[in-house]
């Protein structure tokens, strides 16, 4: 019997084991792989998911690992002419550590958050996929490939847009399809073609193809319409944008679709990231949106274990669901008019959860709860988030202000003259700030 089951070793599975190691959580994750993913799909981080990467201890080497966003540079003929980039180039502040989106090959970032996971005693289980589930009011029972089956208090899909558990649980997809093409996406050595810009060739019989130089590799990663490969992808690609591959070091297909669920969780069973919301790439918001919901889900599984109170898990999906809505309608109009402006609500940083049942208290001083809470510099020189690397809650106390209570997930849960002692059954630590 383990306490949690975790179905899918990608960003948002590691992230979730990464969350309940943390808290003594016993787990076992389990992945229908044979080895980690190797390809650069998702490969925008924004800054919101960054300064959660940082309260979990891996946000150094995604930096060491990342590029900001090269401009594009169209080709028309003989002819380059750069263009705009979808990236910023924020200076850094102290609200803000992360000001821009970074650009991380996928396999790096699940390099990362696996070397994380595995630190705290985590194993992926590899070639162990899913194939059955039954739950009862006590727990889950789950059948995996290999004939094993496995008991746990609760099982959490993270297995992706064609996950097995939800189509096992019986949940639907709701969407549609932004077009009726299949795309590609490839990972490919060219020969000398320069790594300053994200080249575009926009006229071709086969519609677009774009090569984006990679960090940490020699790679650049292809996305354009399956057509291109109809006589081998080298051809395809030497034939539309003149550039000759070396290599292929991996190559996928996918669907322009914007689809999501309607319910997040069914008895002892949930579901995480792109097993329940599926964007197109435009606008960087799978993973993103993916990595957040692991972050929100994973303290409160924690909680409810610990505390036995299973109605915080049910603010799970009343907190996540509308930002998933939100993101797709967003995506979705970057999808069709790809030069509209990104800001705060694709980086993420004004996203909260105003509407929380979990909120207390009345907005003071520009917070309100639901909040995310920005870092900032405390009077002792120390940094706010330095104080939110542990589990639990903590209390901003303020001499002549009401306190600020920060839930486990860095969002404002309570503002408030009360003394806060615990937080689901977590001591919660205090941290004076004026
Ligand atoms: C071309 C492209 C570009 C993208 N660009 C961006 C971007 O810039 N920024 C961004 O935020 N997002 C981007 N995305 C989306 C991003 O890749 C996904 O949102 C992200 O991978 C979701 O992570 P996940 O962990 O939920 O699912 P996945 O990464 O799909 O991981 C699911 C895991 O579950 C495993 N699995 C599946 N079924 C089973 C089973 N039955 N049993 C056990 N294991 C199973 C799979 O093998 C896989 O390892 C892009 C996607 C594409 C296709």
């Amino acid at each position: 019997m383990t306490q949690v089951l975790i179905v899918g070793a990608g960003p948002t599975g590691l992230v979730l084991g990464i969350e309940l190691l943390r808290r003594g959580v016993e787990i076992r994750l389990v992945e229908k792989g044979s080895a980690a993913f190797e390809g650069s799909r998702g490969k925008g981080v924004q800054p919101r998911t960054l300064e959660i990467f940082d309260l979990i201890g891996v946000a150094e080497d995604m930096v060491a690992s990342s590029r900001l966003y090269p401009r594009f540079k169209l080709h028309a003929g003989p002819l380059g002419l750069p263009l705009f980039s979808i990236g910023s180039r924020h200076q850094a502040t102290v609200d803000r550590p992360f000001p821009n989106m970074l650009m991380i090959p996928q396999w790096r970032t699940n390099e990362i958050l696996l070397t994380r996971f595995t630190e705290l005693g985590g194993r992926v289980e590899y070639d162990s996929a899913l194939v059955g589930i039954a739950q009862s009011p006590e727990g889950v029972t789950a059948e995996l490939a290999t004939g094993e089956t496995i008991k746990a208090d609760y099982i959490v899909g993270c297995d992706g847009g064609r996950s097995t558990l939800r189509s096992l649980l019986g949940v639907e997809m709701f969407g549609t399809s932004l077009d009726s093409k299949t795309m590609v996406v490839a990972d490919l050595e060219i020969e000398d073609l320069d790594r300053e810009f994200w080249h575009v060739w926009p006229l071709n019989r086969t519609g677009p193809a774009l090569l984006c130089p990679l960090p940490v590799s020699n790679l650049f990663q292809l996305a354009s319409s399956s057509r291109i490969a109809e006589a081998g992808l080298e051809a395809g690609v030497r034939r539309t944008t003149g550039q000759r591959v070396t290599r292929v070091a991996w190559q996928s297909e996918y669907r322009h679709q914007t689809r999501m669920v309607d319910r997040y969780r069914v008895g002892r069973a949930f579901l995480s990231g792109d097993a329940a919301h599926i964007h197109p790439p435009s606008g960087a918001q799978g993973l993103n949106t993916s990595v957040q919901d692991a972050w929100n889900l994973g303290w409160k599984l924690a909680a409810s274990i610990r505390t036995g109170d299973d109605g915080l898990l049910d603010t799970y999906q009343k907190e996540r669901l509308p930002i998933a809505a939100a993101m797709l309608k967003l995506t979705g109009a970057l999808h069709v008019n790809a030069s509209l402006k990104r800001g705060d609500l694709t980086n993420h940083l004004s996203l909260g959860y105003p509407d929380s049942p979990l909120n207390v208290g009345e907005a003071d001083d520009g917070l309100a709860p639901g909040d995310r809470i920005a870092d900032r510099l405390l009077p002792d020189g120390s940094r706010l988030f330095d104080h939110l690397r542990h589990t639990g809650a903590t209390q901003l106390v303020r001499r002549n202000s009401p306190h600020i209570l920060i839930r486990p997930d860095a969002y404002v849960a309570e503002i408030g003259r009360r003394e806060v002692a615990s937080y689901f059954g977590e001591a919660v630590r205090k941290v004076e700030i004026d």
